[in-house]
C-alpha cells in the first residue's frame, strides 16, 4: 500500500532529523527560535532551521513532531538525532555540558563535509571556495566518451568542448576575415592565403591541455580531493565512485553539490549516433570537417557553423523552425542574415531523417535525407560531415538522485531549486547548466557555485541573482544582450508601455574595408512605467561581448534612458551608442547609418 499523505511527512520530518547534525524546527518571528539559533552560531555549529511559518504544511509538521516528541511549541530542536527539546533545554544542555558530548561523542563521521559530483565551471569553482573556508571537499568529474570516442580532461563543458575552443575558432574565423580586409589597409602579400584545420586544432587542443593541468594543480593547492571517477548516490550521504577500470569506492559527506551539466542531445534518426558528430567531437576533430551540415539553430549550431564557414569551408544549416529561440527575433534574424550574406546557406523548415555512410574517410562522405516540417517535400543532399546541434540533455538520470529522493522535472530532466539552489532533499544541492529554468552559461555556474559554498560555510547570505544576465551569441557578427528580448518585453509590460530605441551603425574599422554597411545593430527596449528604465539591451556588430559586460552593469545599476544619453560615448567605438533613435516606424523608416563624427 503507498505511504498516506501523513506518512510521507513523518518520513520527510524523520529524514530532516536524520540527515542534519543540528534540526531546529523553528519560526522565523519567534524570539526563542532565534535565540536557539543564534547559541549554535555562537558555538561555531551548522545548523538547518525549518521555518514553519514559512511552509504551507508549516501546521502539520508540527503536529508530527508532537507525536513524535510531546513538544508542542517551538524551537523544536535535535542534535545528531536526538531530541533536545525547546529553547530553555537546549540553553541548559549548553549550560551543562550535555550538548557538547552530543556534540563530541555520537558526531557521526563523514569522509567529507562536501563531496561535489561535476568537475565543470560550477563544481570547481564552489569547491575551491568551500576548500579555502577549512572545509574537507572531494569533487569527482568523469567524462563518458561520445559515441565515437571523444573524451577530454578535468574542467568540464566550457573548457572543453564549449566556450573556449568555440571561442579560439571564432577568433580563427575572424583572423581570415582581418586578413581580407588588410589589403584594403595596405598590407600586401603574394602566399595564396589558406586555413590549415590540424594547426588550429593542436594549438588549441593544447592550450586546453594547459587548462586542465592548471585545475588540477588548483585544486591540489586547495586540499580539495579529485577523483576521475563517475559519481552516483547509493544511499542517504554516500555515493558510489566507479574509476575508468571500473574499480568501485564508496564516500559519505554531509552536504553533496550536484554539478554534472549537459551533454548533446541526438536526433534519434538512422545512422545519427553513427555518423554524425556534435559540439563534444567537433573541437578536437582528427581531420578538417570539410563540406559540412549543421543542424539546428540556437547557439551551438549557429556559432559552430559561424567560424567553420569562416575559415573556408562549405556550410549548410538546417534550421527546423527560427533562429536563436527566446532571444529577440529582430536581431537573430539579421545575425542570420549577415550570416547568409557571408557564405553560410540555409535549408529553413527542415528536418534530416536519415544520414547513411557513403564513403568511409576522414572525411568520409555521408548522404542526409530530410522532410520539410510544412508538408511532403523530401531533399537529400551529400556532405562529409554532419554536426548536430539540437539541444542538450541534462545529466542527471543516471546518478542515483532516485534513491536518495532528489526530484528533477521528468519532463527535461532538470532539477529544481530554490533560491539559495538547495533540492527537495536538505543537504543536497544542485549548480549550473542542469538547474531548471536557469540560465546555462558558465559565469552563472560559477557564481552560483562561488556564493553557495560562501553561504554554506562562510555565513553568507548573498544569493545568486540569476535576472539581467549578460550574454553573447559569437555568431560571425558577435550579438550581445542583456534583458528582455522585445518580444518577451511587449508580453511582461505590453506595447504601449515601451519605448523602443535602435539604430543601425557602420563600425569605423569597416569603413576602409568597405564591408558590411547597414548590418550592424543596436536596440534597447526601456520601461515608460519605470522611468525608462532599460530592461532590454541588444547589439551585433564585432566584440559584441566586450560591449555588452559593461551595459550588463549599468543595467545591475539601474539604467535609464535619461542616464544613458547623459553618458559621454567613446569616440570612436561601436560602443558610443548615444544616437539611438527612436522606433516610432519600421526599421526600414528610422534606421540611419551610424556615422562618426
Ligand atoms: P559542466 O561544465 O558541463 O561540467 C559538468 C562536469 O560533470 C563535466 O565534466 C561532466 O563530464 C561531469 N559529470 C557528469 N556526470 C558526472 C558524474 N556522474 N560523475 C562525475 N562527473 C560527472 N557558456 C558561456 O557562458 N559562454 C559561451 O561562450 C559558451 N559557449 C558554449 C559553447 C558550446 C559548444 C557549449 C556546448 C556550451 C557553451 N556554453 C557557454 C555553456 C557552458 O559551457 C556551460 O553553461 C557550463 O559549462 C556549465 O557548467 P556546469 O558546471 O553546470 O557543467
Ligand atoms: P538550444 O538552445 O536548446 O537549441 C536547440 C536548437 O536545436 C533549436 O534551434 C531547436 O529548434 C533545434 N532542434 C531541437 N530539436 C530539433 C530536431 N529534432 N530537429 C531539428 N532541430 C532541432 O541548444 P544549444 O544551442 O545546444 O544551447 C544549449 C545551451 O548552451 C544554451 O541554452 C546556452 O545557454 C548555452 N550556450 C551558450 C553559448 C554562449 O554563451 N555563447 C554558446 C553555446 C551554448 P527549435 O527552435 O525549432 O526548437
Amino acid at each position: 500500500m503507498p505511504p498516506t499523505g501523513r506518512e510521507q511527512l513523518k518520513g520527510r520530518v524523520q529524514e530532516l532529523i536524520d540527515s542534519n547534525l543540528v534540526m531546529v524546527f523553528s519560526k522565523s518571528f519567534c524570539p526563542f527560535c532565534i535565540r536557539v539559533k543564534e547559541l549554535f552560531t555562537s558555538l561555531g555549529r551548522e545548523y538547518n532551521a525549518l521555518e514553519l511559518d514559512e511552509c504551507d504544511d508549516g501546521s502539520d509538521i508540527q503536529e508530527v513532531l508532537h507525536e513524535l516528541t510531546g513538544q508542542k511549541t517551538v524551537p523544536n530542536v535535535f542534535v545528531n538525532k536526538t531530541h533536545v527539546g525547546g529553547c530553555d533545554k537546549t540553553l541548559q544542555a549548553h549550560k551543562d555540558g550535555t550538548l557538547g558530548k552530543l556534540f563530541d561523542e555520537n558526531h557521526i563521521k563523514y569522509d567529507y563535509d562536501l563531496i561535489i559530483i561535476g568537475g565543470g565551471s560550477g563544481g570547481l569553482a564552489c569547491s575551491k571556495e568551500a576548500a579555502a573556508m577549512g572545509k574537507k571537499v572531494m569533487v569527482l568529474d568523469y567524462v563518458v566518451p561520445t559515441p565515437l570516442g571523444t573524451s577530454w580532461g578535468l574542467g568540464g563543458t566550457c573548457v572543453n568542448v564549449g566556450c573556449i575552443p568555440k571561442k579560439l575558432m571564432h577568433q580563427a574565423a575572424i583572423l581570415g576575415h582581418a586578413l581580407k580586409d588588410s589589403r584594403k589597409f595596405g598590407w600586401e602579400y603574394e602566399e595564396n592565403v589558406r586555413h590549415n584545420w590540424d594547426t588550429m586544432r593542436d594549438a588549441i587542443q593544447s592550450y586546453i591541455g594547459s587548462l586542465n593541468w592548471g585545475y588540477r594543480v588548483a585544486l591540489r593547492d586547495k586540499s580539495v580531493r579529485y577523483e576521475n571517477a563517475y559519481g552516483e548516490f547509493v544511499e542517504q550521504h554516500k555515493i558510489k565512485a566507479t574509476n575508468k577500470k571500473g574499480k568501485e569506492a564508496f564516500y559519505t559527506a554531509e552536504k553533496f553539490v550536484v554539478a554534472t551539466g549537459e551533454r548533446p542531445r541526438y536526433l534519434g534518426i538512422p545512422g545519427d549516433k553513427e555518423y554524425c558528430i556534435t559540439s563534444d567531437d567537433l573541437f578536437s576533430l582528427p581531420y578538417c570537417p570539410g563540406k559540412t551540415l549543421v543542424v539546428g539553430a540556437s547557439y551551438v549550431a549557429l556559432e559552430c557553423a559561424g567560424f567553420l564557414a569562416g575559415i573556408g569551408l562549405d556550410v549548410t544549416v538546417m534550421v527546423r523552425s527560427i533562429f536563436l529561440r527566446g532571444f529577440d527575433q529582430e536581431m537573430a534574424n539579421r545575425a542570420g542574415d549577415y550570416m547568409e550574406t557571408h557564405g553560410v546557406k540555409f535549408i529553413k523548415q527542415f528536418v534530416p531523417t536519415s544520414v547513411e555512410l557513403l564513403e568511409e574517410g576522414t572525411p568520409g562522405k555521408l548522404k542526409v535525407v530530410a522532410k520539410s516540417t510544412e508538408g511532403d517535400h523530401i531533399i537529400e543532399d551529400e556532405y562529409n560531415t554532419v554536426l548536430i546541434a539540437v539541444g542538450r540533455d541534462a545529466c542527471t538520470r543516471n546518478i542515483g538522485l532516485e534513491k536518495i529522493g532528489v526530484k528533477i522535472n521528468e519532463k527535461n530532466g532538470k532539477v529544481p531549486v530554490n533560491d539559495v539552489e538547495e533540492t527537495n532533499v536538505p543537504y543536497v544541492y544542485a549548480i549550473g547548466d542542469i538547474l531548471d529554468g536557469k540560465l546555462e552559461l558558465t559565469p552563472v555556474a560559477i557564481q552560483a557555485g562561488r556564493l553557495l559554498a560562501r553561504r554554506l560555510y562562510g555565513g553568507s547570505t548573498l544569493k545568486c541573482d540569476y535576472v539581467n544576465v549578460p550574454t553573447t551569441v559569437f555568431t560571425p557578427l558577435e550579438y550581445g544582450c542583456c534583458g528582455y528580448a522585445e518580444e518577451k518585453a511587449i508580453e511582461l509590460y505590453g506595447q504601449e508601455n515601451l519605448e523602443v530605441y535602435h539604430t543601425l551603425f557602420w563600425p569605423l574599422e569597416f569603413t576602409v574595408a568597405s564591408r558590411d554597411n547597414n548590418t550592424c545593430f543596436a536596440k534597447i527596449i526601456c520601461n515608460k512605467l519605470d522611468n525608462d528604465r532599460v530592461i532590454g539591451f541588444h547589439v551585433l556588430g564585432p566584440n559584441a561581448g566586450e560591449i555588452t559586460q559593461g551595459f550588463g552593469a549599468a543595467m545591475k545599476c539601474g539604467l535609464t534612458k535619461e542616464k544613458l544619453d547623459e553618458t559621454i560615448g567613446i569616440h570612436p567605438t561601436c560602443a558610443e551608442v548615444s544616437n539611438l533613435k527612436k522606433c516610432t516606424e519600421s526599421i526600414s523608416l528610422c534606421s540611419f547609418l551610424w556615422f562618426t563624427l
